[in-house]
């Protein structure tokens, strides 16, 4: 049975009282806190700060009847409440992971390092939240570990590459611009795409060299098959709102543009609409308003899968929604569904909007998006994504013309 439970509290942006009321009002705090969570614990538990905003607390056998769970949240209300300093208020919040010791042969280390998980796991899910260690917790870390493993060596190594996805004009049926997507390479020549490293996009450090490295490579293989005189309008990439968000975005994309002779109308920028979800400051609207003022496009990616409301349309500096391929397959199944898709184009059309059909499959759905006035569209149907030399060798091998949807298909299927 359960001997042991400790209870690892990290408290939740302290960073920022540190920085913006200065060092004595960060130790003025944490003594506060400090007493506080001595004042709420049991009498016969241990307490100890582990160093910065790090607080451990340790319960043995005589806190048998006391659950973790109900101290964690106990704590996390004392810890929240305003500390008063030089007329201030300040408020901290706090996350705590648990760990509970089923057996004496468990480690030490262990017994702490399945705390520091459920606390890391707390501190993903969001702010004030208590998480208890489950062995499906290891799992899950070690799955993103090897994610960002993968990711890290592939970027070393030069094997993570982008793969290109062409996008149509649907009346002309010619191709107006190709979509990078992160892939891959492994050492057995496979290659694998972003389901393989999903968590790394998700991660500050490796999101952000994953899309820095993608946006190097696209525009310079873009410049490449430019001054080799093929007829393309722009480069799309996507990125994550971490990348966005990162020191000097705007001057790394408007630099790189430059370094490749390129113009900022030749690129695309990829966002998910729930990127204004998490935009209280406005840091990431004011990134991308910088951007498409200095004329690069921006997309909003899978429209119509997230919570954006209509009125970001309006009021952020979209110029294209890619209506998501959800909406695209699932196109004649039902009334609703068919009837979204129109009022999303539509929509588009009246705000000015490029309207871009994502994961075009079967010739209806393509004649359906055509006929509600769709501009744009990529799918299986014209091409799954491809290396930057097939895209070169088919697009330079014959006249834009002739670029029909069949014979690029056939090309498809003989790779
Ligand atoms: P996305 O940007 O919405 O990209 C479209 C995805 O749909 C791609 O998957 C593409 O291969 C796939 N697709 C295209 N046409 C069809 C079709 O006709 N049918 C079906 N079923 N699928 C189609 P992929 O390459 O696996 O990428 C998945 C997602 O990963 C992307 O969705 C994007 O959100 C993300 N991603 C890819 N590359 C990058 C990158 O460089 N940076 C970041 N931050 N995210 C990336
Ligand atoms: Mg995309
Ligand atoms: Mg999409």
């Amino acid at each position: 049975d359960c001997n042991f439970k400790m209870l690892l509290i990290d408290l939740d942006g302290f960073k920022d009282i540190n920085d913006s009321f200065g060092h004595l009002a960060g130790d003025k705090i944490l003594c506060s806190i400090a007493k506080r969570i001595e004042d709420t614990i049991p009498e016969n538990a241990f307490c100890a700060r582990l160093g910065g905003d790090e607080f451990a607390v340790l319960m043995g056998v005589q806190n048998e009847m006391l659950k973790p769970e109900d101290l964690a949240s106990e704590l996390i209300e004392v810890i929240n409440l305003p500390v008063p300093y030089e007329g201030h208020e300040i408020s901290v919040g706090a996350s705590i992971g648990i760990s509970l010791t089923y057996q004496e042969t468990q480690s030490c280390e262990e017994f702490q390092q399945q705390a520091d998980l459920a606390l890391y796991h707390a501190k993903q899910t969001g702010r004030g939240v208590c998480e208890t260690y489950n062995p499906s917790l290891t799992e899950a870390f070690e799955e993103k570990r090897q994610a960002f493993e993968l990711v890290k060596e592939a970027i070393h190594e030069g094997r993570l590459l982008p793969h290109y996805q062409p996008i149509f004009d649907l009346s002309s049926q010619r191709i107006k611009g190709v979509e990078a997507l992160a892939r891959i390479q492994n050492k057995d020549g496979s290659i694998v795409g972003p389901a393989k490293f999903w968590h790394a996009l998700f991660e500050p450090k490796s999101a952000l060299a994953v899309d820095e490295t993608i946006l190097d490579i696209a525009l310079r293989d873009f410049a490449e098959w430019k001054s080799k005189g093929l007829d393309i309008d722009f480069i799309s990439i996507n990125a994550s709102s971490l990348c966005i968000q990162s020191m000097d975005y705007v001057e790394r994309v408007l630099e790189a543009l430059a370094h490749n002779n390129l113009q900022p109308h030749h690129l695309k920028i990829e966002v998910v609409e729930n990127i204004f979800l998490d935009d209280a400051d406005s840091k990431i609207t004011h990134v991308l308003e910088r951007l498409s003022e200095a004329g690069v496009i921006i997309a909003l990616d899978d429209f119509g899968t997230g919570y954006a409301s209509l009125s970001h349309l309006r009021d952020y500096p979209v110029n294209c929604i890619k209506i998501d391929q959800s909406f695209v397959s699932g196109l004649g199944e039902s009334a609703g569904n068919t009837a979204i898709v129109q009022a999303l184009v539509s929509l588009g059309k009246s705000l000015n909007l490029d309207i871009i059909a994502e994961g075009i499959e079967t010739q209806g759905q393509l004649d359906f998006m055509s006929a509600v006035g769709c501009t744009f569209g990529q799918g299986y149907l014209f091409s799954k994504p491809i290396s930057a030399q097939q895209l070169f060798d088919y697009l330079s091998s014959r006249p834009m013309e002739q670029l029909r949807q069949a014979s690029l298909q056939k090309l498809i299927r003989t790779l």
